[in-house]
């Protein structure tokens, strides 16, 4: 009699899973259609009409398919932000993705490739907020019971560093238990990411004396010599056993061969992986001294993204996920890796944070970005699962 209960336990888990899963799979068709349709309406971070009109898109489809309503937070600048709430009550889960892509209008197109599939922000992350949606979908049709509220927060300005949506974004997650961020897996592995390097960005400005190269080379002060100093400095603080790297990405200057160069100025990359060296680089960054007599030099920028950096709590969440997945049969492996998300900010209040839960694909902000159609629905699976876990 024992043994038949705990078989029959073991029997129900199993079928809530393979229900959420065949659902998923019956509908594989109708979640791919929904991503066209988002792909098809182009989102550049710099373009407020395209990125809203997108938005509208956004807010129709939670509206059909959970209908749900939303709240709009407004914004001047970038495109509106766009607040779901899915069950009420106090305890909630955080859902974060970002509907804005890198890529200019028509820059990219949509087309079909047997398993794979390519357009403009598909795998970063407008895959991923499809299949959230669909796993919420999935547990509203089979009726299936969650145990916290869900507040789906998508935002339009992630890739040009979320600025607008950051104090959101940390509000909603200081009321959540979890934060779940829907970004592509690992290329490849199909792997979480439990910890990415925090960010930071640079302008380094130099100004020198402009001369006539040949009648009065002594005259003059080189920009641009004072700025390959200053170049070999900067490169010279990449540490790759800390985890920290400085990438000289932009280096301009000068008017002409036969002047000496007035100006010249470099854009800089900065990835750490603890908050300790976050604060020495960028120290030393920011307090960074001319070498040649005479120059002026002006340096300008910070940390955008604090490192996110896995705390115990995150291992916890991690391996709940890990568990999920291999009863649902599919291994799940964790990554760390140098890009930043929202997830760095929640992650950095506290907050236990997942992230990589998106799409499985290839080629963010490269121009073969894709997705791999087939993983749709076991990702969205995956994802329903832990939502009714947590
Ligand atoms: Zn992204």
């Amino acid at each position: 009699m024992y043994r038949s209960v705990l078989g029959g336990i073991i029997l129900s888990k199993l079928l809530i899973k393979n229900d959420v899963s065949s659902y998923l799979e019956v509908h594989k068709q109708d979640m791919l259609d929904d991503l066209i349709e988002f792909v098809k309406k182009e989102s550049p971070s710099y373009n407020k009409e395209l990125v809203d009109e997108c938005g509208t898109y956004l807010s129709q489809l939670f509206q059909k398919r959970l209908d749900v309503g939303y709240e709009l937070i407004e914004e001047k600048k970038v495109g509106n932000h766009l607040k779901f709430t899915i069950g009420e009550g106090k305890p909630q889960i955080l859902i974060i993705g970002h509907f804005d892509t890198v890529w200019k209008e028509g820059r990219l197109s949509l087309r079909k490739e047997g398993n794979k599939l390519y357009g403009p922000g598909i795998l970063d992350m407008k895959g991923g907020i499809i299949q959230s949606l669909w796993a919420i979908k999935a547990i509203q049709e089979l009726n299936l019971p969650l145990n916290k509220k869900i507040v789906f927060l998508c935002n339009s300005d992630e890739e040009i560093g979320s600025g607008a949506s950051k104090k959101y974004i940390e509000e909603e997650a200081q009321k959540s238990d979890a934060v779940l961020v829907a970004e592509p897996a690992v290329a490849g592995s199909g792997a979480l990411k439990t910890a990415r390097k925090g960010t930071g960005s640079f302008v380094i400005k130099i100004w020198g004396r402009a001369a006539h190269a040949g009648n009065h080379h002594e005259e003059g002060i080189n920009a641009i010599e004072e700025l390959a100093r200053q170049v070999i400095v900067l490169q010279e603080l990449t540490n790759y056993e800390k985890g920290t790297t400085v990438n000289v990405g932009t280096f301009t200057g000068g008017s002409g061969r036969n002047v000496v160069p007035e100006y010249a100025e470099a854009h800089v990359d900065l990835r750490v992986s603890t908050e300790e060296e976050a604060r020495r680089v960028t120290d030393i960054i920011l307090n960074l001294k001319p070498i040649l007599k005479g120059i002026n030099l002006e340096v300008t920028g910070g940390l955008n993204r604090p490192p996110m950096v896995k705390s115990e709590q995150t291992r916890e969440l991690f391996e709940c996920a890990q568990s999920i997945a291999s009863e649902l049969g599919m291994k799940l492996e964790e990554a760390s890796v140098g890009g930043g998300s929202d997830g760095n900010f929640t992650a950095a209040i506290g907050v236990p944070t997942l992230d990589g839960l998106g799409s499985c694909g290839k080629g963010i902000h490269a121009e073969y970005e894709h997705i791999q159609i087939d993983t749709l629905p076991e990702r969205a699976s995956l994802f329903a699962n832990l939502l009714l876990r947590l």
